[in-house]
């Protein structure tokens, strides 16, 4: 086995036939993480040998999604390295020449057996007691000189494995799962190329890892029933065989696998709904793996430092998305103001331009019509006038962010994800137009003996008095001085004018809110919301 310390490397070796799914980035983050800690090398390998579902597209989100979530590999696509090419389709010579090597050796044989002899000799066997075994072995018996005459006369073949007659159970050891012993008896002499040409999966991999210098192999343990194969291939090549460490499953709540039915599963998703890759970097870690059982907050710098293989778990983990939502904002509040207003940037445009299009006055929205979220999907750039506008807020926020940086206080407290901006903030850009939530206004403005248009109009006649500064504090101040005269305690006087200026009861602090608006827009709000739903008469 090899020797932990010295030159680790490592590899993420993801198949381009979907996109970077959360369990395949927590396969990267360890593979990344322990080849930091390690003073290693991380290599991405593209395993694009299945032609018919291998793509380039999902190749390149592969790749964009290991770069948003910060995993830089030493070697592999775009960064080249002294073990390339990193795609498998380009790496066909080596696995011949490995193949070259095991026939030379008398590890690897031809066998001519049709698909119609294999399937007759499987049922027989089915039918037996005992059952099937496997291959049976029958060219094998064929000397060298009779297979090389049917290989000439250009009979179809493929080429297997010569598992040695006297082998014992396969053995391996795995940090997850400890010393690992599988009898010899399951494992027939499988097929190492194909009859067109192609190598399978098992072989391709094990030329690789052993080219590639591989000394650890860490995946999911889906690969599992596959690594006692690999272990005789490793043997029949000669070749050390590294240290395996296999992850266990991530679940959704229900128990259930992970799939898209428990929401998002691959990693741009997250991106677009607004989360961090720090965060998601952090969460994802710790669904199998912990440091000391407790720290829940390892920035991926930190988890570069102090990832260790023996503390992975071999329980299945759940994936929890309140937890994600909470870790996330975690690392939101951990943001200074600009770094945050840098990620922010896409959803607050978003927010602007949306709010620009608001018109009409004062107009009553039921809740299902209010703004949830403004995903940042492919609909929403197919509006070019849209995506324009956007555009536009987003050099604006570049050219000076003074005013969107004032957005930060007000709702970074209980902010969750990005993606939830829009539905928070998207009042202060609405001009004299205000999009009344309509439990709002019953609960609020229409509420039995509430005095809401007493303390809507009391307050319009406060926020018009130019010889006060449009400013939180004294604007709150001379408002709250409205309190005894009118005999109204805060909460009755204010709820009110929240919701006639941000349309609804559960908006950022409302004082610190107006300080950002147009004194004119403020007003116009509250006579659009005064005429809306007391009627103009005084
Ligand atoms: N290409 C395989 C997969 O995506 C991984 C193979 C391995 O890690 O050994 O599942």
């Amino acid at each position: 086995m090899t020797d932990t310390n010295s030159a680790v490397r490592v590899r993420f070796a993801p198949s381009p036939t979907g996109k970077l799914h959360v369990g395949g980035a927590r396969t990267a983050i360890y593979n990344w993480a322990f080849a930091r800690a390690m003073g290693g090398t991380f290599v991405l390998r593209i395993e694009d040998t299945d032609p018919t579902r291998s793509t380039q597209e999902n190749t390149d989100i592969i790749l964009r999604a290991m770069e948003w979530l910060g995993l830089d590999w030493d070697e592999g696509p775009n960064r080249g390295g002294d073990y390339g090419p990193y795609y498998q389709t380009q790496r066909t010579d080596t696995y011949q020449k490995a193949l070259d090597q095991m026939i030379a050796e008398g590890r690897a044989y031809p066998c001519f057996c049709t698909k119609e002899d294999l399937d007759a000799k499987r049922k027989i066997a089915e039918a037996t007691e005992g059952g099937y075994g496997g291959y049976d072995r029958t060219c094998r018996k064929l000397t060298k000189e009779e297979a090389q005459a049917r290989i000439d006369a250009g009979e179809p073949h493929v080429w297997r494995l010569a598992v040695p007659e006297e082998h014992g159970p396969v053995e391996f050891e795995d940090a997850v799962y400890g010393h690992m012993s599988f009898p010899i008896d399951v494992m027939d002499d499988m097929i190492l190329k194909r009859s067109d040409g192609t190598f399978t999966y098992n072989f391709a991999v094990v030329c690789d890892d052993v080219n590639m210098r591989m000394t650890h192999i860490i995946r999911g343990d889906d690969h599992l029933s596959n690594t006692p194969r690999q272990v005789l291939i490793y043997e029949a090549l000669g070749a050390d065989v590294p240290l395996f460490a296999h992850l266990p499953m991530i679940l959704g709540a229900d128990g259930h696998k992970l799939s898209k039915r428990h929401g998002a599963t691959n990693v741009e998703q997250y991106r677009d709904e607004g989360y961090l890759p720090d965060a998601l970097v952090n969460y994802l870690a710790l669904l199998g793996w912990s440091l000391d059982g407790e720290t829940t907050i390892i920035p991926p710098a930190e988890l570069g430092r102090v990832f260790e293989l023996d503390r992975i778990s071999k329980k299945h983990s759940i994936f929890d998305v309140a937890k994600l939502n909470w870790m996330n904002g975690v690392y939101l509040r951990e943001m200074d103001q600009d770094a945050w207003l840098a990620a922010a940037k896409p959803w607050i445009a978003r927010a602007a331009a949306l709010g620009a299009e608001a018109e009409g006055g004062a107009v009553i929205v039921p809740a299902e019509d209010a703004v949830a979220d403004v995903p940042l999907d492919d609909d929403a750039a197919e509006d070019g006038a849209f995506a324009e506008a956007v555009a536009a807020i987003e050099r604006d926020i570049d050219e000076d962010g003074a005013f969107y940086q004032k957005i930060y206080p007000l709702i970074i407290e209980r902010l969750e994800r990005l993606d939830q901006i829009p539905e928070k903030i998207g009042y202060l850009f609405w001009g004299a137009n205000v999009q009344l939530d309509e439990k709002s206004v019953k609960k609020v403005l229409l509420k039995e003996g509430a005095r809401a248009e007493e303390a809507l109009r009391a307050c319009r006649d406060v926020l018009a008095r130019e010889d006060i500064s449009w400013e939180a504090e004294p604007l709150q101040e001379a408002c709250r001085a409205l309190c005894d005269p009118m005999e109204m305690k805060p909460k009755l006087l204010f709820q009110p004018l929240r919701v006639a200026v941000a349309g609804n009861m559960v908006s950022p602090p409302l004082f610190e809110s107006i300080e950002l608006m147009d004194p004119e827009d403020v007003l116009a709000r509250i006579d659009a919301t005064i005429a809306l739903v007391f009627g103009e008469a005084e």
